[in-house]
């Protein structure tokens, strides 16, 4: 590179990083401002949210011209994004913060990810980004590891859950289709037999794997549900007679998600016993850690995951609780020879005769960030231990909060949290007698959440069981106390008893 300013001066100038001193100032000031501008609004507020309705958000942007034809500046910008989108963000750091399964982002990884844009490499061919390529495949390999896989295992960043789900399915549909039917569903399609391909998840399990289903053109119906047990895990014997039926049915069963951290309860399905029912029907065993497979760094809580070691895939979501910023998820393959049901050739990336390894054929994804510089910057930063430290004092946290919630009379708790979350309910005083108790809760429950949304002071989940409505805290943040859930606790009472005395009987619908 030359040491020269962009020939284009006028336009160029300032706007990309050069050797020159004059480019990388500006580069540094560019950071900089973005860094003012994010922490003077996060002191500016201290609500988890403005209370914002949709009418007023989208009002704030009436003015906004998105595409304007002169610009006025980085300052300028940045100050528009400050009025609109910084004022009526959700404030995931915030302590108060317990509605879903999106965590407080970690320094490290908010940095790393600079790194990452700036850098931008990318993992759809060697000659796009030869480092990132070999840390991704390290970072990998270790923390297959971690799991107990061996080192056959291989795998990938993705954008989160749902393509590492989509992928394992993927992978297991063309395994089925070559092992039982001597078809490349690749290059010849889906086989008549296909209608008849069936996977299974819990009842509970994650709806991701019916899109999947439905994007491999075997329809949503193509999944079958197990149900779960009273501690919300999929229930072992109901799988192998599910199994079974379907077979007697002349059905394909091919492959089982069992899930380790549902999104509601954090459960985590008896893994070794759904191996042992995947091995003697020899169906794909295909794990969903989004969640729970934080655990692994866990010295403390790794046992949970027992069986996992066993998996011909699994999916771990790095943006959830193990705190790096969204996306960064990883998708892992037992045997890295599975991929060939994924790979394709294009001549200008990744051809057959080239010298060099390249990772296309891993992934869904062509152009694919280096997401794995998150992880890597975070891990180095505070070790295996550090991130451990942090897993252990939010998973501790939630089992206190589930007692705080149990002896509460206010409140109904539903289950204690396996991991990181709390489903409960706030129990109405009195109910009116032509309303059903259950009804009734329903509603002011429903109610609360959209007060709590609406004030902005804290933001929780709502979710349904048994159908009925229930709150639902997601615990994600090491630096959220006891004491911030028990404030939170208080301000749902205070939204329910005013609820119970503005809310009649004729309101219910
Ligand atoms: C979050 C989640 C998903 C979806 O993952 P994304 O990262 O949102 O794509 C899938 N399964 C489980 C269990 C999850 O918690």
């Amino acid at each position: 590179m030359s040491d020269s300013h962009c020939p284009a001066d006028t336009v160029a100038d300032g706007l990309f990083l050069h050797t020159d001193e004059a480019s990388t100032r500006q580069y540094r000031h560019a950071l900089e401002s973005v860094a003012e501008v994010v922490t003077d609004s996060t002191r500016a507020s201290d609500t988890v949210y403005s209370g914002a309705d949709p009418a007023a958000v989208r009002a704030s942007f009436d003015e906004v011209d998105c595409l304007p034809l002169e610009g006025s500046g980085l300052d300028e910008a940045l100050e528009t994004v400050r009025e609109t989108v910084l004022s009526d963000a959700v404030r995931m750091s915030h302590p108060w913060y317990l509605a879903h399964l999106n965590c407080a982002p970690m320094v490290p990884a908010v940095a790393a990810d600079t790194l990452v844009s700036t850098l931008n490499q990318s993992h759809a061919a060697w000659d796009l980004g030869p480092s990132v390529d070999v840390l991704e495949e390290a970072f990998v390999a270790e923390f297959a590891d971690l799991l107990g896989l061996p080192d056959s295992a291989a795998g990938v960043f993705t954008s989160g859950g749902t393509q590492a789900n989509f992928t394992a399915l993927l992978l297991a549909r063309g395994w089925y289709a070559d092992e039982y039917l001597d078809t490349d569903v690749q290059t010849d399609g889906l086989p008549a037999e296909a209608s008849a391909f069936r996977l299974l998840r819990s009842e509970i399990g994650h709806p991701t794997a019916d899109e999947a289903a439905a994007k491999m053109g075997l329809g949503e119906s193509a999944t079958v549900t197990v149900p779960v047990d009273e501690a919300h895990r999929m229930d072992a014997a109901a799988l192998a007679e599910t199994v079974e039926r379907l077979v007697a049915e002349g059905q394909r069963p091919f492959a089982v998600t069992a899930t380790a951290g549902t999104t509601d309860y954090g459960s985590i399905d008896p893994l070794a016993e759904i191996a042992d029912v995947a091995d003697e029907y020899d169906l794909w065993f295909h794990v969903d850690a989004a969640y729970g497979g934080a655990l692994a760094v866990s010295d403390r809580h790794r046992e949970k995951l027992a069986g996992i070691e066993r998996a011909d895939s699994v999916a771990v979501d790095f943006h959830k609780f193990l705190f790096q910023p969204a996306s960064c998820g990883i998708f892992l393959l037992r045997e890295e020879d599975n991929y060939r049901y994924l790979g394709h050739e294009a001549a200008y990336l990744n051809p057959g005769r080239d010298s060099v390894p390249h990772r296309t054929e891993k992934s869904v994804q062509w152009t694919r960030r280096a997401d794995v510089l998150k992880p890597f910057v975070t891990f180095q930063t505070v070790g295996r231990e550090g991130m451990a430290a942090l897993v252990d004092a939010v998973i501790e946290l939630a089992n206190r909060v589930d007692d705080l919630v149990a002896e509460d009379p206010a409140f109904d708790l539903i289950s204690a949290s396996e991991i990181s979350t709390t489903v409960f309910r706030y129990c109405p005083q009195e109910t009116p007698e032509t309303v059903s108790h259950g009804v009734w809760a329903d509603e002011i429950n429903d109610a609360i959440r959209d007060a709590a949304l609406a004030d902005g002071r804290t933001l929780l989940a709502r979710t349904q069981a048994d159908g009925r409505t229930y709150l639902k805290f997601t615990l994600l943040n090491p630096c959220t106390s006891l004491d911030d859930v028990a404030a939170v606790l208080d301000l749902i009472r205070e939204f329910g008893r005013e609820i119970e005395s503005d809310l009649s009987a004729g309101d219910i619908r």
